[in-house]
Formats: structure tokens, sequence, C-alpha cells
């Protein structure tokens, strides 16, 4: 898997354009409800169209980009519907994720989760633009140390929805995760304590919640502001 992820040449693989999108709506350089060109995208990175598309139906699969019938696609905008649902999946895999990762840990997971958290709070200080997509790094290494590739996979495409719900409904902007919160996890994770992390992580998704507002679907108020512009090109 990981050789599939090189970029052969000058050219990116399937993989390298999938990270690079999903990427850039982590960063939110690409917003809900942007206009994914296709022909402008192949052009940019350099790859056949037929690749771009395979990445835009991949990320389809994962409900991050929606197909419109004779429009192309677009990076989706959840309803309040769907981000209910998505929080409340997200939640109870990441609670019965944290508990094996309590079981399954190695000592170098935790050594490579303490190393995370100096990067977290580091970007948190120096408020570093990538805050949002470190503290979300935080829950995908828990996924991945939780060693089942079922619920990694679930959780990413998770993850990545969740950061569309946080950018049409989050009550202010910043970092969404709180870093404390973080530290207290791996502690617990450390003392195999999986009682008080999946606790600890509880109180975590009720903060994740509470900086959102999912009392009124916004998405018809930002698309006056945030009309998708077709000409623009989403790199
Ligand atoms: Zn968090």
């Amino acid at each position: 898997m990981a050789s599939e992820k090189q970029v052969r040449g000058k050219h990116p693989t399937e993989d390298v354009m999938y990270d690079r999108l999903v990427g850039a709506i982590v960063d939110k350089h690409l917003r809900p409800g942007e206009h994914l060109n296709e022909a402008k995208l192949a052009e940019v990175h350099g790859v056949p169209r037929s690749r771009v598309r395979r990445v835009l139906e991949r990320l389809r699969d994962e409900s991050v980009v929606t197909f419109e019938l004779n429009r192309g696609a677009f990076v989706s905008r959840p309803t309040v519907e769907e981000a209910r649902h998505v929080y409340e999946a997200r939640r109870e895999i990441e609670l019965v994720v944290v508990r094996l990762v309590c079981e399954r840990a190695t000592a170098k997971d935790i050594a490579v989760l303490r190393r995370h958290l100096e990067r977290e709070e580091k970007a948190y200080r120096d408020r570093k633009p990538s805050v949002n997509r470190i503290s979300g790094d935080f829950h995908s290494l828990l996924a991945r140390m939780a060693r089942n590739p079922v619920f990694e996979k679930l959780l990413a495409s998770l993850i990545h929805r969740w950061v569309l719900i946080q950018s049409v409904y989050e009550r202010t902007t910043g970092a969404l995760c709180f870093t404390d919160e973080h530290v207290r996890i791996v502690e617990h994770i450390a003392a195999r304590n999986a009682e008080a992390a999946v606790s600890e992580l509880a109180h975590h998704f009720d903060h994740i919640i509470a900086s959102i507002d999912l009392t009124r679907d916004r998405r018809s108020e930002v698309d006056i502001y945030e009309a998708p512009d077709p000409t623009r090109l989403a790199s």
C-alpha cells in the first residue's frame, strides 16, 4: 500500500490525488458546495481525467463529494440530519476504538501519541492554520492503533465528513479539538484504563457537538454568500 502512495515520476497516483483533495478539504481550501472541475483538476495535477474521475468517485462513495446531473462534482454540503447521523456513528465507533487501543497499543504507539500531542500543542500555541488538521490526525491515529481496518476505514470517512459539517455548522472558527482532553485520553491509554479513556472521550465528544449549531439548516444561508464558482481552479 505504501508503495502505491508514492508519486510515480511527476504524475501523482490515485492515492496521492485522493490525499491532496482530502487535505484541501480538511484545510478548508475546498469548501462545502464548491465545484470540482474534473478537466481543470486533471490539468493542474498533470493526470488523465479518468484518474481524477476515479478519485472523485471514491470521495462520492465516502459521501464527501456529490455528483449532480449535467453539472459535475461538488464538495458535499451536509444537511442537519446527516450531521446528526455522522456525529452519532463517529462517537459510537470511536468509543469502541479507544477501548481497543487501551488493549492493543504498543509502547511505540504511546510514544507516537505523545509526540503527536507535542505537535498539536505547538500548532495551537503558534496559532497555525494547520491546527485543525493536526487535531483531527489525533483521532485518525487512534483509529489506526485499534488495528481493525474496518473501523479505520469507516472512521476516515466519518472524520472527513465531520470537517464538512464543521465548515457549515460551526459556531466559531478555530480549533475543534481540545488539546488538554487529548492529553488526558493518552494518559488513560498509557495506564491501560479503558473505562477512564472511554469516559474522557465521551466528554470530549460532548464538547465537539457543542461547538456546532444544528438547530437549523444553514446550508441555504451559506449558499447566498458562497455560491460555487465553476471557473475557479480547484487545486
Ligand atoms: Zn479531538
